[in-house]
């Protein structure tokens, strides 16, 4: 970045400090200070991400049943959302609902650019959180600053104390609220606080916590852009009529002069990811749109027409009309529309009964003196309905003899390889196909086999 000799940085505190200045964001031994701005789009950026924060502290607190709104069970190799309930065995639906979602966030990135990193991401919004909290315990950017640049005084020492406990606790808070989506609360605390967790759950919080006092305090954008691969991707997906952040060069050069731009450095000192959007389409650009939100003050303050520094694509730029409607963006969009479709019928036919039947390793049958052969088999069962726990196990021919448990009780046997044995009369075809058929309440599970036994 290229250093310039720019003396007023903050209108509110103009001062020159020996700090190093970088096109408007001071920099003092590399930390540079955001400036907090409003507008449309710090508004629209808080109207989504307050409902996401909400939801993310919320789901492990609403209960649903016998378990919170959302818990990835270990214990219970069980995923509950809500009214569903996922076995491990549905993983490639979740699979397929994070493969729909990536095409989704391609989609916006081909249209948009990266607004999902700039108004959604958990990296920006805990970034946002921290940067207020900043900004309500130690003042300004301007203060801030200056109070690096001159030294603390005891009051602030006192303030700069009191953001770090503060961070710390919103890490904490982040790291057992997170736990919680594997451990329930409700066990989770009280074990916490009795000090009969285990280690390695400690360990999980404490790292957590620790992670995200890093990111979001002290790391932030250096994240976003070493990190994040998405920023390593946007390059391949943008194009020519992506309707991304941008200053309007032909409008706004030259600055301080025909331009629009006086040169005010306002935009780049909101921007959280450091940088000077006046120079074009960057890597660490988040597509935030706070250097829209202080460029558009500036413009009204100076009787200027808003939209210096807008969502805009280098067609559009460039005095030419950027189509809604392109291939690229289409092919996106049926990907998304697919990945939902083939998710949705997968969850529609998911089973809350789960059976897994297997031939006994080594062994394809015995024949038995009594002119019997006999196939020995493996069953495992898993259910998702929280009334029923009997399964009733039968084979679809009644001259053939099932040996092994009736019932299988899921409260006992839930998860467990069971020994089964299915004989017939030695004159039966080398490879007769049987069906097994499994019953828990409403639910009927049917199972393929084929019994083997001898050419005669
Ligand atoms: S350049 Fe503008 S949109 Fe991009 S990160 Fe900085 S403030 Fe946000
Ligand atoms: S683009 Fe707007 S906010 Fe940025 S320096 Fe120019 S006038 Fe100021």
């Amino acid at each position: 970045m290229e250093s310039i000799p720019v003396v007023q940085l903050d209108p509110n505190h103009a001062e020159q400090t020996n700090a190093t200045i970088v096109t408007g964001h001071a920099q003092v031994n590399g930390k540079f200070y955001v400036r907090l701005t409003h507008g449309v789009y710090q508004n629209l950026r808080r109207s989504i991400s307050w409902p996401l924060i909400t939801l993310f502290f919320a789901a492990v607190w609403i209960p649903w049943g016998d378990h919170p709104l959302v818990l990835f069970s270990f214990s219970e190799r069980r995923i509950f959302l809500g009214p569903l309930q996922l076995s491990w065995y549905d993983l490639p639906l979740l699979a397929g609902l994070l493969i729909t979602g990536a095409a989704l966030l391609f989609f916006m990135a081909v249209a948009w650019g990266r607004v999902w990193c700039g108004f959604a991401c958990p990296q920006s919004i805990w970034s946002w959180i921290f940067i207020r909290i900043e900004d309500w315990t130690e003042g300004s950017a301007g203060q801030r600053r200056r109070q690096d640049t001159r030294g603390l005084s005891a009051s602030q020492w006192a303030r700069r104390i009191s953001k770090h406990l503060l961070w710390l606790l919103v890490a904490l808070a982040t790291a057992l609220t997170f736990t919680g989506y594997f451990v329930p609360m409700r066990t989770l605390l009280p074990e916490l606080a009795q000090w009969h967790i285990a280690s390695a759950v400690w360990m999980w919080v404490l790292t957590m916590a620790a992670l995200t006092y890093l990111n979001a305090g002290l790391v932030r954008e250096k994240i976003c852009q070493h990190a994040c691969p998405y920023s390593r991707f946007q390059s391949v997906m943008f194009d020519a009529d992506t309707r991304t952040v941008s200053y309007d060069r032909r409008r706004g050069e030259p600055r301080s002069a025909q331009g629009d731009c006086v040169d005010c450095t306002l935009c780049v000192q909101v921007c959280p990811a450091g940088i000077d959007i006046r120079n074009g389409l960057q890597l660490a650009c988040i597509d935030c749109g706070a250097c829209i939100d202080a460029c558009d003050k500036v413009m009204n303050k100076i009787g200027k027409a808003t939209g210096l520094i807008r969502f805009a694509s280098e067609h559009q730029l460039s005095g030419n009309a950027s189509p809604l409607i392109r291939p690229k963006l289409l092919s996106y969009l049926l990907a998304v529309v697919i990945g939902a479709t083939a998710v949705g019928w997968g969850f529609s036919q998911s089973s809350g009964l789960l059976v897994e039947v297997a031939r006994q390793r080594g062994q394809l049958y015995t024949e038995r003196p009594d002119n019997t052969v006999c196939n020995d088999i493996r069953i495992k069962a898993e259910g998702l309905i929280a009334d029923e726990h009997l399964v009733k196990v039968a084979v679809s021919r009644p001259d053939f003899e099932l040996a092994g448990p009736g019932n299988i009780d899921l409260q006992a046997l839930a998860g467990q390889w069971l020994n089964y044995r299915v004989c017939a009369d030695h004159t039966e075809q080398p490879a007769t196909p049987l069906v097994f058929t499994f019953s828990l309440g409403d639910e009927v599970v049917e199972k393929p086999f084929k019994f083997l036994t001898y050419h005669r």
